[in-house]
């Protein structure tokens, strides 16, 4: 496993950077893990530099034989899948189970870019005034890049750049700083493929790296997903110098309970919607709307359910939630918390006390509920990535809807009932990307478009599948006589 000095990964060479260096932390333990470079505007230039320098040579290569790579790409992970799962454990603090479900994730969607040359076909007429053919045909269009967040240390960056190898670009990946391994050991099984050089290359780094990529003239679009502030930011730079542009980001989701949910059915996929990853995905359940008569029997459950869950070491194949991902980030989490109380909510669970055996030192907090939460306190508004859902009552689904109307992120919203009115009222109001009926994790898979609206998503086409090939291809009209 690489847990000492990230390395960047430029033109098919392993590169050490000279740059100011990061202590990586695992949040289970707080130890120094290894050392992340925080890589300068030259590096990412010398990266850029050797995309562009593949770029032709790739794009001549057919599509079948491009995809060719993402089998044995499919393979290597396969076969180093539990090592991938650890590395992601050991930087993010997820539990084992939760980083086996990211690399499944990870390699689905190198199973559907595989299926490129098909999705990539463009379309034709014969005909279309006599003797002459019109045809639309589909083409690669240079250096792409990929910013990821720290929740999905392995899978983010695979959301697009299978899509974007298969379809003929080059490419960049820069992962989160908090989290630059799962990446270093992907790399180092592409670089069993014998890829042409500088087809796919590995910047490790921060802001500086980030905006030198954005502003980079052979970078011709990027793919972020990052929280609100710097999605918003990165959209707006990077559209203005009329790159494409797809930026996902921050999220606070709702799950609607009506009082004819089956509760028994209900609860633990809430309990994984609202403590999985401990709540440090987009996907994750915020805010818990229970409708008139529900409220009572769903406070009880859920609550019992939360206490129930066991917080310990992610390697522990026996827990179900590990750490947030660092000590500052617990202390966001914690003051979230503050805020919510003296804003008049009620702790009906409280984690913050919460300590685990042999890891003292780790970023842990416990599931923790808050009651009696309004529409208009910052917890019931504000994006807070941690195991704390807050409890709202209402009086019945209009009212809700209305509370998901006002709210400035789209990510996901969920509904369960046992009414097909309810659910299809639900599905067709709310304005989010991802809509649960009965689910609470709403993960589309890698032939479906990923992606929010409102303050949750930049850009016009999603990650994932046919909107990945859209994003990647441009299309020329081809009209012709002989
Ligand atoms: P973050 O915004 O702090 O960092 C994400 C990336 O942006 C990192 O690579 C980081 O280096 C870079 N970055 C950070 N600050 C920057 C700045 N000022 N200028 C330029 N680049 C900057 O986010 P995070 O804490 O790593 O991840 C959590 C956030 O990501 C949450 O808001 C979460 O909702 C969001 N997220 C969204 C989705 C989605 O699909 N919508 C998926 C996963 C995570």
């Amino acid at each position: 496993m690489s847990r000492d000095m990230a390395r960047n990964y430029i033109g098919g060479k392993w590169c050490d950077s000279a740059a100011e260096r990061l202590d990586v932390r695992d949040p289970s333990t707080d130890e120094v893990i290894g050392q992340v470079p925080l890589s300068s505007s030259k590096e990412v230039e010398a990266a850029a530099q050797a995309a562009s320098d593949a770029f032709e040579e790739w794009r001549e290569t057919p599509p079948v034989v491009r995809i060719q790579y993402l089998f044995r790409l499919r393979e290597l992970m396969e076969e180093n899948y539990e090592d991938l799962a650890r590395t992601i454990v050991l930087e993010e603090g997820k539990t084992l189970d939760e980083a086996r479900g990211e690399m499944r994730r990870t390699i689905e969607n190198i199973e559907v870019a595989a299926g490129t040359p098909s999705l990539m076909m463009g379309r034709n007429l014969e005909d279309v005034a006599r003797g002459i053919d019109e045809e639309v045909v589909r083409q690669p269009m240079g250096v792409f890049a990929c910013i990821a967040p720290f929740n999905f240390p392995a899978m983010v960056p695979w959301w697009f750049s299978p899509y974007a190898l298969a379809t003929g670009n080059t490419y960049v990946i820069k992962p989160s700083e908090q989290v630059p391994f799962s990446q270093q050991r992907i790399f180092e099984l592409l670089h069993e493929l014998d890829l042409p050089p500088g087809v796919i290359n590995l910047v490790h780094g921060g802001r500086e790296a980030v905006e030198a990529l954005v502003e980079h003239p052979s970078i011709v679009g990027v793919s972020a997903v990052t929280s609100t502030p710097v999605a918003r930011h990165i959209y707006a730079k990077a559209s203005a110098q009329g790159k494409r542009a797809q930026c996902q980001a921050g999220a606070k989701n709702f799950i609607v309970v009506m009082p004819d949910a089956d509760l028994g059915r209900a609860v633990p996929g809430l309990i994984t919607s609202f403590f999985g990853c401990a709540g440090e995905r987009c996907l994750a359940g915020s805010v818990l709307v229970a409708v008139g008569d529900v409220y009572e029997p769903l406070k009880e459950r859920f609550t019992a359910a939360a206490r129930d869950l066991t917080v310990g070491n992610p390697m522990d194949e026996t827990v179900q939630m590990g750490p947030v991902i660092s000590q500052q980030h617990r202390e966001r989490v914690l003051a979230h918390i503050e805020a919510g109380l003296k804003e008049g909510a009620r702790l009906i669970l409280d984690g913050r006390a919460v300590s685990v055996e042999g890891c003292e030192r780790g970023y842990f907090l416990g599931p923790t509920i808050l009651d009696d939460v309004h529409p208009d306190m910052s917890i019931a508004k504000e994006e807070i990535f941690g195991p704390v859902p807050s409890l709202m009552r209402v009086g019945d689904l209009s009212e809700a809807l209305d509370i998901i109307d006002r709210n400035p992120y789209g990510n996901a919203a969920s509904i369960y009932t046992s009414s097909g009115a309810a659910a299809r009222e639900f599905k067709y109001r709310v304005r989010c990307g991802n809509i649960g009926i009965n689910v609470g994790v709403v993960a589309a898979m890698a032939f479906f478009p990923f992606g929010g609206t409102k303050e949750s998503f930049f850009g016009d086409l999603h990650g994932q599948g046919q909107d990945a090939v859209d994003f990647f291809t441009e299309k020329k009209v081809v009209i012709s006589r002989w």
